[in-house]
């Protein structure tokens, strides 16, 4: 990931940065076509993870729709040339402007989260005298086994429609004469590293799916969401996700009739591991329990240990001193500004430069302006020639 010429080149550039290996993007892109797409799997790109309109072009070149969850992202997907027709719109909150944004566009479906958030669409779409493609997200009630902050798909979350409600949201739609229901919609959470909430997920598929239909419903589109996991602690060794295994899991495990087409919103898998904070060291501190090594990048440039405790790898670029432990940490004053504790690592000095690794996803997206920090830069692998 890091020859010589890359940490050259990032020894002229101010850090922190953002830097994306645009070949391990590819690569992982091309797995996704030959064990997702060639499936006939409509794959949607969870924008949330990361937005930069370079990346969205590569993505959207290798043949993925787009799933966005604010009306900001809508107009990013297709600013980066996505088709409307490719675009989903999720999430628990969808303001009246971000829904006027979608009717406006025309995109492919809304995927619903609540009986009002079904009211509002409708009259919004009435006034505009258009008719909105839906999906129901369902509450499925299966634990997604990852970090309590990002599972999604319990009963006790806030997102989607909980199983006792559906009866009644079908009884309502007939009467939401601006809507047309064409699928539904799962997503159970993320960084979900075992395949069997997958599989649990599935038989909840099956089971809503047959008994929508049953009720009359024709339901075109078959949406489990995204939330496959990366391997954090061996970027090197797992650059690329098993997608083999995870959508061949689905094509055991899913009934699709003939009519139907399964849909995913894949963020992190897709772009996670691309992607890695540049920061440099500013200065090391010997403490009696505890040496510190201060590096330039906060948890305003990425927020994810602190926020969810996350790991990232950590490699030093330019230090092949012995080993020594440290306590890495940024230069905020939060004390849960620290991105690893206790880890060994090359000796370090100040201007030595450190990779904080598997960033490329819900990093830089997250960054924040906290202390009055300033913007920085990303970089791509094609930008160093
Ligand atoms: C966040 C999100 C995704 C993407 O999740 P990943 O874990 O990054 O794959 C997909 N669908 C919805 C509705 C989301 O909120």
């Amino acid at each position: 990931m890091f020859p010589n010429q890359v940490v050259d080149s990032f020894r002229g550039l101010k850090t922190p940065f953002y830097y994306y290996d645009l070949d391990v993007l590819k690569s992982t892109l091309s797995e996704i076509k030959k064990h997702g797409l060639k499936r006939g799997y409509h794959i949607h790109y969870a924008l949330k993870a990361n937005h930069q309109l370079h990346v969205l072009e590569i993505i959207k070149e290798a043949g993925l729709g787009a799933d966005c969850v604010s009306g900001g992202e809508i107009n990013r997907a297709l600013e980066a040339g996505f088709e409307a027709s490719q675009i989903a719109f999720a999430g628990v909150g969808k303001s009246d402007d971000e829904i006027l944004v979608a009717l406006e566009n025309d995109i492919f479906c809304f995927n619903c989260e609540s009986p009002q958030e079904l009211e509002v669409i409708n009259s919004l779409a009435g006034k505009m005298g258009t008719k909105a493609r839906i999906a129901l997200r369902l509450n499925p009630n299966v634990n997604a086994d990852t970090h309590h902050y990002i599972t999604t798909g319990l009963n006790e979350n806030k997102f989607g429609i909980n199983e006792e409600d559906l009866d009644s949201v079908l009884n309502q739609l007939p009467e939401l004469s601006n809507l047309e229901l064409i699928g539904i919609h799962f997503h159970i959470g993320s960084q979900i590293e075992k395949l069997t909430p997958f599989e649990q997920l599935c038989e909840k598929a099956n089971q809503l799916n047959n008994y929508i239909e049953s009720k009359g419903y024709e339901l075109t589109v078959i949406n489990v969401g995204g939330g496959f996991g990366i391997n954090y602690h061996h970027p090197n060794e797992n650059s690329i996700p098993d997608f083999d295994g995870f959508f061949e899991l689905f094509d055991q495990h899913i009934n699709l009739k003939p009519h139907q087409k399964l849909h995913f919103e894949l963020g992190r898998s897709v772009i996670g591991q691309s992607g890695s904070l540049i920061t440099k060291v500013l200065y090391t501190k010997e403490g009696r329990t505890k040496n510190f090594a201060v590096v330039d990048a906060g948890m305003t440039e990425l927020i994810r240990p602190a926020l969810y405790q996350a790991l990232h790898q950590i490699d030093v670029l330019t230090s092949e001193l012995p080993p020594k432990k440290y306590d890495v940490v940024g230069p905020i004053c939060e004390s849960s500004d620290t991105f690893r504790k206790d880890i060994e690592i090359p000796e370090v000095r100040r201007g030595d430069i450190v990779a904080i690794r598997s960033c490329g996803a819900y990093g830089e997206v997250m960054k924040s302006t906290y202390n009055l920090r300033p913007q920085i830069a990303s970089v791509f692998s094609d930008d160093l020639g």
